[in-house]
């Protein structure tokens, strides 16, 4: 898409820099209604101005897009992290535009009235499982997607080779037929052929005049480190065909990370429960763990480590999306009291209870804890 030649979104909504949501919202939907491809039929003019009021709407509607626009212009737009329209704003358009036309997509793939005019493909969506080492150093897979393709045989035109649309019997090929409403002549869009002034009489055998047939295709897709459950990648143009020269839909692959038997994972950090002797936990301790990456840290426990004791590993988390940034690895302790011992083992023990006694001081502190979390979990 060019961007050298594209109008300002505020000058294409016609509102101020400092237009609240509210008015860019009324704003777009008195030029959608104006412009609205469903009012004015073959007109190019009105279906661009419809695009462009769209596009400038999908901008400035969501705060992050609108910042980002804001500060770069059109060029943030094209770049990482915002490719143009997703269904999430298809939702929003739908919600504003829905009690004017009808629910439906309004960009093509609703069913028309009219078949033979070019519809956009539709988007398909691909949920793919990874493991949390995955995530964390990124992949490329191989996905295999069933999705429909333009006909081979007609190159997606739906007319059988050799043959070619035939002028509309209805209207003469005009697209137009005129009818009069009291002292007025009407011209309206011919119903036969759609206003295209064709109409096919020999469907293509291969695809039964529909342009497209079912196919199975491989991708190779790359998903960055970081990713988390729910993000979606957006492959433009990868979804299904579009009919009668209509552009095709687009693939969002929906990524689920898969839980972990050790890591728990919460945003960018890591959880880790980490079972330590009593000899550790009493003496303090420096030892070693592996990340999520594989890399092996150091751990220091501290002399008089509590049981359930969290130690933080700074940078030892999941890469983040798009960022060189780190999340952090939280270690819960848990330390483990033997339950067999030899015989100098607990000689010894023995000799070191006796030293420190056995009155332990009621521990506040530790109530409290506990009421608190009992209070959180309730
Ligand atoms: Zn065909
Ligand atoms: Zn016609």
């Amino acid at each position: 898409m060019a961007t050298g030649t594209k109008r300002d979104y505020y000058d294409v909504l016609e509102v101020s820099r400092g237009a609240e949501v509210d008015e860019i919202k009324k704003a777009y939907r008195r030029l959608a209604v104006k412009y609205h491809p469903d009012k004015n039929p073959g007109n190019p003019e009105a279906e661009e101005r419809f695009k462009e009021a769209s596009e400038a709407y999908a901008v400035l509607s969501d705060p992050e897009k609108r910042a980002r626009y804001d500060r770069f212009g059109h060029q943030a737009i094209g770049g990482e992290g915002f490719t143009g329209f997703d269904s999430e704003v298809f939702v929003d358009f739908a919600d504003i535009l829905g009690d004017l036309f009808g629910l439906g997509d309004l960009f093509g793939t609703r069913r028309r009235s009219d078949p033979s005019r070019p519809r956009r493909g539709s988007d398909l969506r691909y949920t793919m499982s990874i493991t949390l080492e995955e995530a964390a150093t990124g992949i490329e897979r191989k996905i295999r997607v069933p999705r429909l393709e333009a006909c081979g045989a007609c190159s997606g035109s739906g007319v059988e080779p050799g043959t070619s649309p035939e002028t509309c019997p209805a209207c003469g090929g005009r697209g137009q037929v005129a009818f009069r409403r009291g002292f007025l002549t009407v011209a309206q869009t011919c119903t036969r052929c759609g206003g295209r002034g064709k109409v096919v009489q020999h469907p293509c055998k291969a695809c039964g005049g529909r342009g497209r047939v079912e196919r199975e295709v491989n991708l190779e897709v790359r998903i960055p480190p970081g990713v988390d459950s729910g993000v979606r990648l957006r492959l433009n143009g990868e979804g299904e065909a579009g009919v009668l020269g209509g552009r095709s839909g687009d693939l969002y692959v929906v990524v689920a990370v898969e839980p972990h038997e050790l890591f728990e994972r919460q945003g960018p950090d890591l959880h880790l429960v980490r079972p330590i002797s009593v000899y550790q936990a009493i003496l303090g301790d420096r030892t070693t763990l592996k990340t999520v990456l594989d890399e092996e840290k150091e751990l220091e426990i501290p002399a008089g480590a509590q049981p359930g004791q969290v130690l933080r590993v700074r940078g030892a988390g999941m890469p983040q999306l798009n960022s060189r940034g780190r999340g952090d690895l939280y270690v819960h302790l848990d330390v483990k009291i033997p339950t067999s011992m030899s015989t100098e083992e607990h000689q010894l023990i023995q000799r070191a209870a006796e030293l420190a006694g056995d009155d332990l001081a009621p521990d506040e502190g530790f109530l409290q804890r506990l009421k608190r979390k009992l209070a959180n979990e309730g």
